[in-house]
């Protein structure tokens, strides 16, 4: 069974599903950060500005920076209750319609009566977005706040800015835990890039689409027809039997993750082609694939359940 982002039809493309412009606290125009990621190489992106009051709830316009091989999708960072610790809830929300509601979240710190995260999160997916639980180490997340985001679709594995800038870049932790709560998550990579420091170009989604269209990205954004990646390319992962089968660009390490401590692993050199038996994984009810090459870039596949 080849896993579903790779045996979905069409092609892959290369996007960015979260970062900043100078509508909220990014450094640069919106035009300019549009002309970067095209200019790397990008198929598109995400410019999901903070929406707060303070920069007047902004889902920035990014229709005019599209053309015939680039696109963008809107989206916003939303903020709206506290966490356990205190902090702000920030929830990525990528597909949001122009018209969605401003919170009442005049700045980035919790105020009586507002949305609690798990309201607006719900609140955004009902609107149609694509919702994602952003950079749970840097927010000093508990279990139990991830838990209640019961709307998202999917975790920040890897935040780019949180971990050049804070050392605080992993969501792999509370994801695992989630997908063993039997949660149906997948998991992205992104930059978060604000340009104010070398915050960007380092975490991306590979989804696999028809077309490089905003609502057939945003689909299979919703199907799990991604991965992401820091670098490698993921070509195939299949299960077969009792295997997992992995094509991928060069790596030195094919890692098979599950429920509670199960992994397995082939290490090498330049592998481009990895078959694992699943017997460490056998009564994990799913499994996902890390690869890591000989930088030390990772690329992560989106669970598969058994
Ligand atoms: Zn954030
Ligand atoms: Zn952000």
């Amino acid at each position: 069974m080849l896993h579903p982002a790779f045996a979905a039809p069409g092609e892959f493309f290369r996007g960015n599903l979260h970062c900043h412009s100078n509508r909220s606290d990014g450094v640069l125009d919106p035009a300019e950060v549009c002309r970067r990621y095209k200019a790397e190489g990008y198929d598109f992106i995400a410019l999901t500005d903070h929406f707060v009051g303070r920069f007047d709830y902004p889902i920035t316009d990014t229709r005019d920076f599209r053309d015939a091989v680039f696109t963008t999708l809107p989206g916003a960072e939303l903020h709206s209750g506290a966490m356990e610790n205190g902090e702000l809830w920030h929830i990525l929300a990528v597909g949001l319609p122009a018209d969605f509601a401003p919170s009442h979240s005049p700045d980035f710190h919790p105020v009586e009566g507002q949305e609690t995260g798990p309201q607006i999160a719900r609140r955004a997916r009902e609107a149609g977005a694509f919702v994602t639980i952003a950079h749970p180490h840097w927010s000093g997340m508990t279990l139990s706040d991830a838990r209640s985001i019961e709307a998202a679709h999917a975790v920040e594995i890897y935040n780019h800015t949180c971990a050049v800038g804070t050392d605080r870049g992993e969501g792999g932790h509370v994801a695992d835990l989630l997908l063993s709560d039997g949660r149906d998550l997948n998991l992205i990579a992104t930059d978060d890039a604000h340009f104010a420091g070398p915050d960007h170009f380092g975490g991306w989604v590979m989804v696999k689409a028809e077309a490089n269209e905003p609502d057939l990205l945003l689909e299979a954004l919703k199907d799990g027809n991604f991965y992401s990646s820091q670098g490698p390319e993921l070509k195939a992962v299949a299960l077969n039997g009792g295997h997992i089968d992995v094509a991928c660009s060069p790596v030195s390490s094919v890692i098979v993750q599950g429920h509670g401590s199960a992994t397995t692993l082939q290490h090498g050199t330049a592998l481009t082609q990895a078959r694992i038996p699943l017997d460490r994984l056998k009564d994990s009810p799913w499994l996902r694939v890390t690869v890591i090459d000989r930088a030390g870039n990772r690329a992560w596949s989106n669970p598969i359940w058994l």
